[in-house]
This record gives C-alpha cells, sequence and structure tokens, in this order.
C-alpha cells in the first residue's frame, strides 16, 4: 500500500476527498472549521512535495442540483485564508470548468470542486418524487448505477494519484469515497486523518493490549447491541452506564421506577449478559445511581442502589460507588473504548459520572494505557469538560467510527487497502 509519506508527488496532481461538510449559518459563514482543519497537513504535504491539489467533498444533502445554499464556494475564503493562496474553484464537478482547472493546474495550485452531492451519482441513489410506484423506483435504480459509472471515471481524469482523508464518510461506499480509488490501483493512498484515524482503530480493535475495557453508554441498547456483540470476544472488561443500563438491570429483576427501558429488548439483555460470561468478558453494571424527581436540571434528587428506583422516579446518572468501581477498572487496563455518556451530562446536576468517567480515562492514559473516544456524545462530552487532550484519541467519524467498531468493512478504506 502507498503511504502519503512515502509517495512523489513532484508534478502530480493529487484528488483529495476532503469531508469540508461544515456547519454555515445564514450569512453562509462557517461556524466550526474543524472539518476543514482536519484536512490541512494532507494538502500541506502535497503542496509541499511538489504536486497541485484537486479537493472534492460533499456539502449537507441537497435534494436537487446547484442549491445554492450548499455551495462549496462558501469555503473558498477560508480555505485562502489557512493556505495563504488563491484557491480556484469548478462551479460543476462534472463541468467544463472542472475538466480545463484540473487539466492547468500548476505545482503549488489547490482547486477545488463544486459539492459532489449535487449530482445523485455520487451516492448512486436516484432522486425520485415519492409518488413514484416500485417499477419506477427500480428503473431509476439501475440508471443510476450505470451514470454513477460516467462520473466516478470522470473525476479519476482530473488527477494523477488519489487521497481519500474523508473518515466520516469512509462508511459510504459513494463515487468519490470508494469506487474512484479503483482507477488508481497504484496510486492510492489514506491522507492523515484517515491514517490517524484507522491506525488508533486498529490499535484498539486489533492490537489492544490486555487488559482492555470498553465503556459504552448513552440512551438506548437498541444502537449499541451490534457494537456488544462484536466487543465480546475482544474485551476483558465492559462497562455499561447511561440510560442503557436500566434494560440490564430490569433484565436481571432490578426496580427501575421511571427511567428509560427498552421493554422489548429484555430478552435481548439476558442473553448478551449470558454471551458476556461464556466469553469469559466480565460485564459492570453501575451499583447505584442518581435518581431524580423529574427529566429536569432542578429536579429532586437521591442516590440510590441501582436496582431499587423508586416508583416515580427515573435514574439520569450513575452514582458515586459506580464511579469508584469503574475508576478502579479503568485504572487496570492497558486500553480502552469509549462510546457514549454515562448519564443525561448535559444537565449539570447529571454530568457528573460522565465526567468522572472522562477523568478516570484521561488518568489511565497517562499511566499509559491507550484511549479512544468516539461516537457523537462522548466526543461532545470531553470537549465540554475540556479532557479530549488527555486521551489518546478522540475519533472525528461518527458514523464511521461506530460502523467500525460494530465489526463492519467501512468501503472507503477497503478500497484503498485493496490491492
Ligand atoms: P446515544 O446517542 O445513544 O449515545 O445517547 C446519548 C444521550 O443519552 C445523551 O443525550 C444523554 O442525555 C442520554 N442519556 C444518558 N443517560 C441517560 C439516562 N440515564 N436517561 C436518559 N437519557 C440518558
Amino acid at each position: 500500500m502507498k503511504t502519503i509519506d512515502s509517495y512523489d508527488f513532484t508534478g502530480k496532481r493529487a484528488l483529495i476527498r476532503v469531508d469540508f461538510n461544515v456547519p454555515l449559518d445564514d450569512a453562509m459563514k462557517i461556524t466550526d472549521t474543524n472539518r476543514i482543519d482536519a484536512a490541512l497537513a494532507t494538502i500541506r504535504k502535497v503542496l509541499a512535495g511538489g504536486g497541485s491539489v484537486i479537493l472534492m467533498s460533499h456539502l449537507g444533502r441537497p435534494k436537487k442540483n446547484f442549491e445554492p445554499k450548499l455551495s462549496l464556494k462558501h469555503i473558498v475564503p477560508y480555505l485562502n485564508h489557512v493556505l495563504s493562496l488563491e484557491v480556484k474553484f469548478a462551479d460543476d464537478c462534472m463541468g467544463e470548468s472542472a475538466k480545463t482547472l484540473s487539466a492547468g493546474l500548476k505545482p503549488g495550485e489547490v482547486l477545488l470542486l463544486e459539492n459532489l452531492r449535487y449530482y445523485e451519482e455520487e451516492e448512486g441513489k436516484p432522486r425520485l418524487p415519492e409518488t413514484a410506484t416500485d417499477d419506477e423506483k427500480k428503473a431509476a435504480k439501475a440508471a443510476t448505477k450505470e451514470k454513477q459509472k460516467a462520473f466516478t471515471k470522470q473525476l479519476s481524469t482530473y488527477a494523477d494519484c488519489y487521497i481519500n482523508d474523508a473518515f466520516g464518510t469512509a462508511h459510504r461506499a459513494h463515487a468519490s469515497t470508494a469506487l474512484v480509488a479503483a482507477y488508481f490501483p497504484n496510486d492510492k493512498m489514506f491522507g492523515y486523518l484517515m491514517n490517524a484515524e484507522v491506525g488508533s482503530l486498529n490499535k484498539v480493535m486489533k492490537e489492544g493490549k490486555k487488559p482492555f475495557t470498553a465503556v459504552l453508554g448513552g440512551a438506548k441498547v437498541s444502537g449499541k447491541i451490534q457494537i456488544i456483540n462484536h466487543l465480546l470476544d475482544k474485551v476483558d472488561n465492559l462497562i455499561v452506564g447511561g440510560g442503557m443500563m436500566f434494560t440490564f438491570i430490569k433484565a436481571m429483576g432490578g426496580k427501575i421506577g421511571n427511567s428509560l427501558v427498552e421493554d422489548d429488548l429484555l430478552e435481548l439483555a439476558v442473553n448478551t449478559l449470558e454471551g458476556a460470561k461464556m466469553h469469559g468478558v466480565n460485564i459492570i453494571l453501575p451499583v447505584d445511581a442518581i435518581a431524580a424527581s423529574a427529566f429536569a436540571n432542578d429536579a429532586e434528587t437521591r442516590i440510590v442502589k441501582a436496582g431499587e428506583v423508586p416508583d416515580g422516579w427515573m435514574g439520569l446518572d450513575i452514582g458515586p460507588e459506580s464511579i469508584a468501581l469503574f475508576d478502579n477498572i479503568l485504572m487496570n487496563s492497558e486500553t480502552i473504548l469509549w462510546n457514549g455518556p454515562m448519564g443525561v451530562f448535559e444537565m449539570p446536576s447529571f454530568a457528573e459520572g460522565t465526567i468522572q468517567v472522562a477523568k478516570s480515562i484521561a488518568n489511565a492514559t497517562q499511566k499509559g494505557a491507550f484511549s479512544l473516544v468516539g461516537g457523537g456524545d462522548s466526543v461532545a462530552a470531553v470537549n465540554k469538560f475540556r479532557l479530549a487532550d488527555k486521551v489518546s484519541y478522540v475519533s472525528t467519524g461518527g458514523g464511521a467510527m461506530l460502523e467500525f467498531i460494530e465489526g463492519k468493512v467501512l468501503p472507503g478504506v477497503a478500497a484503498i487497502e485493496a490491492e
């Protein structure tokens, strides 16, 4: 496999799939530049190596072609600023401008293509009216797949090599994230962000040193069951917190009051607990909880035993004994994976469990453990409590990260790794 560090970019045009799907305000100003900033190292590497760059991305979910609010032209001023150059812009990723501008690119120059998703070919999914019949849908799907081949081929003609640095869309088998790689069998590679993401995930999921502890939280068991199943033959300890703990506690005969529960998953919870036993995995459930009289920050609260939430009350965080129990396990772990908050951390009254688990993970990391935090709310939590730089790696790719830890093959990763 080629790598960005060993590849000779001299005189080469690099087609880079980036994730510039950034939030814009009503004045079309970028409100969070993180995703763009994360791609800069890769862009700079190609330019410093004597190459030129063609950037391609999606922005939002356009429902029709050329929705002005979702144009990538809004990104150009910021790119000019951070790269200290004049970025060229092709106002149609399939049009004459894209062809001529890419053909004329000189070393050191950067071209940004207009939103790939203006074309339904990017995702390979036809945009049909809701009234379309099943037959019409089937025919349109086949036609779009066919058109997608031409779209992908067209993208490939713009460049000499292909770099995928868009981890956030690596779980999608789209033209720019996966299919185009086939046109560059000897000239395809990961960018630095992809390298870091895939490297960190592999370090945990494939090469994780023991003891390996996974901490799962968040609202629902249903959203995490595939992760749990995939982790059972990998981890030594599985800590379960958040709203999902109550489905397990109820399944074991505990009283949970009005706490969040998925009654249709009680049997599955029992099976999971048994499966864990068979795999020799230690499942650790909270022993106490913060019960509240209502779902509100100023509700009355009490510390209760986890299986003794009074009628009319609901568990909204883990309690102090659980915090100590989890800390002890985390401090004795060499590899840690964390996904999902321990309680309703958005409300200060129920944030303590999440804060303390984040701190335990930070302390274990300082002691030498490798820790990976990923998936929406746990990332929000480490950022909110300013602990992001105290863990080994914070994944930027919500859906892609979750699919990776569910054991799924990510098409964007596989396309680069394929011989
Ligand atoms: P998820 O998207 O499944 O990771 O869930 C994250 C959400 O779970 C956050 O918004 C939390 O507020 C919520 N959550 C965590 N613990 C609880 C709980 N005990 N009861 C209700 N919601 C919870």
